[in-house]
């Protein structure tokens, strides 16, 4: 069994389907499941089509004719003319469908998450009718299934937490036993019926669950760019793709800001010891990155340097904080009931603070769940008032050979410190496999570039002493 994912952009129109189809009908195995994203952009336009109708504006009809006219134009491209009349059918009730629960918000007011998630999860629902007929009529004979009926979750909306276990069985045992499966991602089902979704990006983990239940021999998750790079591009012209890496590391660097890969992804293929690789839809002869349990060894000891922007770093300190033990259980308790995701955290060893990074966004909220935890301690000058320091970044340096080579963090620092940026926080976890800064979000570009082409240009000292 293959599992193959296809994202936005690979399904952006017809000729990025055709594309698609071109990869597919290379392939020999024997059975194939073929996940697909929304066609490009289209997760945002049903976003703010739902905006637009809870907040009256009526404009949200013209967007919908928008989404229509997009859909069917690839339909028209690649399906022969006198076979159009059932799939353009089947789209145009969609629509109806979809244009009704808008007209709900719009004259209700009511936009709960679970209309939300309702009306984002119509885009792979889309797609996927379209590729399924696609493939019916180039050759590819499929079967369309809806990943509702298989994927279990809670009903946390919009990031629907899987149960793993409900929805192994049912892909084990319900699935259609065909030769070639087409399914959309993204979307999923809660235990009462309704319709959910798997946190933006989700249709890689669509996939990943679809792998570990199947036992496939292996995932591919094909984009719009070569594999997981050495850093951004955007931020380092000098990147380039990087051929293997471990689990963990990809993980890591997934986490860390790499947008390629959504990174949730990793884990249900872990235990499966699956492997999964990252292709270029716009470039099927690049071999990509392959990420496994066994990636090949490497001379290079950092795999990749990663960054995160818009972050902000909060602090709690104040001498009330040192030997008191639940100061921290406290901490996170009032950020977890939030619901703010923390990116980054370190405690000076005197325990007279605590510094955690979280994203920009959601910093005012923490500082006020925060505040309101601890209130009496601050009004006592036990505690400091909570700081909050915006605009952060997190560069992250990433590789599972640092694991006990001395120098790596030291060269890091000294780097940084030589060309004047200032470290405000920095983070290692047990692993050593992964160490995180934090820099005033100015300098992160700079410290990006001067890392990469320290740990990854050709004729490192590294590599002068190996060759000695
Ligand atoms: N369509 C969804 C999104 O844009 C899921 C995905 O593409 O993975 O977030
Ligand atoms: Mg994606």
């Amino acid at each position: 069994m293959l599992v193959l994912k296809f994202g936005g952009t690979s399904v952006a129109n017809a000729g990025a389907i055709r594309q698609l189809i071109s990869i597919l009908q290379e392939k020999q195995n024997p059975r194939m499941l073929v996940v697909v994203s929304a066609m490009s952009k289209v997760t945002d336009m049903l976003i703010s089509l739902y905006q637009k109708a809870a907040s009256h504006d009526v404009s949200y009809l013209e967007l919908l004719s928008q989404l229509e006219a997009k859909h069917m134009e690839a339909i028209e491209d690649l399906v022969p003319m006198s076979q159009q009349i059932d799939i353009k059918g089947r789209i145009k009730m969609i629509f109806r469908e979809l244009e009704d629960v808008c007209r709900g918000v719009y004259l209700l007011d009511e936009l709960s998450d679970s209309t939300k998630a309702r009306v984002m999860a119509y885009g792979e629902r889309l797609s996927s009718a379209i590729v399924s007929v696609a493939f019916q009529h180039h050759g590819l004979p499929n079967e369309l299934v809806d990943s509702r009926d298989y994927i279990v979750t809670d009903n946390t909306y919009l990031n629907a937490k899987v149960n793993l276990k409900a929805t192994y069985g049912l892909m084990q045992e319900q699935l259609p036993k065909v030769e070639l499966i087409v399914a959309p991602g993204f979307i999923s089902r809660s235990q009462d019926g309704k319709t959910t979704v798997l946190g933006r990006g989700g249709s890689d983990y669509t996939a990943s669950l679809y792998a570990a239940a199947l036992q496939a021999d292996l995932l591919e998750i094909w984009s719009d760019v070569d594999g997981m790079y050495t850093t951004d591009p955007r931020k380092a012209s000098a990147a380039y793709s990087i051929e293997e890496l471990s689990y963990e590391e990809a993980m890591e660097l997934a986490y860390f800001g790499a947008k390629v890969l959504y990174p949730p992804t990793i884990a249900p293929l872990v235990a499966a010891k699956i492997p999964l690789v990252l292709k270029n839809t716009f470039n099927p002869a690049h071999k990509g990155t392959l990420i496994s349990s066994t990636p090949a060894p490497s001379p290079q000891n950092v795999k990749g340097i990663s960054c995160i922007d818009h972050m902000a770093v909060l602090t709690v300190s104040g001498s009330g904080m040192v030997g008191v033990p639940g100061v921290a259980m406290r901490l996170f308790k009032a950020v977890a009931q939030e619901c703010i995701n923390i990116y980054f955290i370190t405690q000076s060893s005197s325990e007279q603070s605590i510094t955690i990074g979280l994203s920009e966004a959601e910093g005012e909220k923490a500082v006020q769940a925060i505040t309101q935890e601890f209130a009496d301690d601050i009004a006592q000058e036990l505690l400091n008032p909570v700081s909050l320091e915006t605009p952060m970044s997190i560069v992250a340096i990433v590789g599972n050979g640092m694991i006990k080579q001395p120098g790596i963090a030291g060269k890091a620092f000294s780097l940084l410190g030589d060309n004047g940026i200032n470290i405000r926080a920095i983070a290692q976890g047990a692993t050593e496999r992964i160490i995180s800064v934090v820099l005033n979000s100015p300098d992160a570009h700079r410290a990006v570039n001067l890392l990469h082409d320290r740990f990854f240009l050709p004729i490192s000292e590294d590599s002068e002493v190996a060759l000695a």
